[in-house]
């Protein structure tokens, strides 16, 4: 089984300015991260990314700019030595429709673990919203809350 460090988008792995990020030329990863990430890598653990992207239910943007932002985002992680096993994002708004996969709730998460074998016992979410704490709780994951946009460095005490 797996052990994985489930990781939020915007805030954790890109600076959250306070609104959508669509736009590629606006993706920018918070310093530190791959220096952070890397020590969690040679302790065993690999990564996934689970994020709500409501802008899409809101017709800000579409699926096509998050993938575009997306491949973006996965050729720094390339660059950096690390992989990503997968992406998981919600399109919906709760002020359009009902789901069950924007976080607080849980179905991205749990899809991950089914699919990918997760040990949950040992894996953790790592995000900046109490929507994602309320995600790993009803999943079964150790939440992890960190200040928007800083350094993941400062955290990884909380990491086995
Ligand atoms: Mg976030
Ligand atoms: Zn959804």
């Amino acid at each position: 089984m797996r052990k994985v460090v489930f990781l939020d988008r915007d805030g954790v792995i890109n600076i959250e300015p306070g609104q959508y990020t669509y736009q590629v030329e606006k993706f920018t990863i918070v310093p530190g991260l791959f220096d952070a990430l890397n020590i969690l890598k040679d302790k065993g653990y690999q990564f996934i990314v689970i994020t709500n992207q409501g802008g899409i239910s809101k017709e800000i943007y579409n699926h096509e700019a998050v993938s575009s932002v997306h491949e973006y985002m996965l050729e720094q992680f390339r660059q950096a030595g690390v992989d990503v096993l997968d992406i998981y994002y919600c399109p919906h708004h709760s002020v359009n429709e009902q789901c069950i996969c924007r976080k607080p709730d849980s179905q991205m998460l749990e899809k991950a673990i089914a699919r990918y074998e997760v040990d949950k016992t040992k894996s953790y979410f790592i995000g900046d919203n109490v929507t994602d704490m309320g995600a790993a709780d009803n999943a079964g994951v150790k939440g992890i809350k960190i200040t928007a946009n800083d350094p993941l460095i400062n955290y990884l005490n909380q990491i086995n």
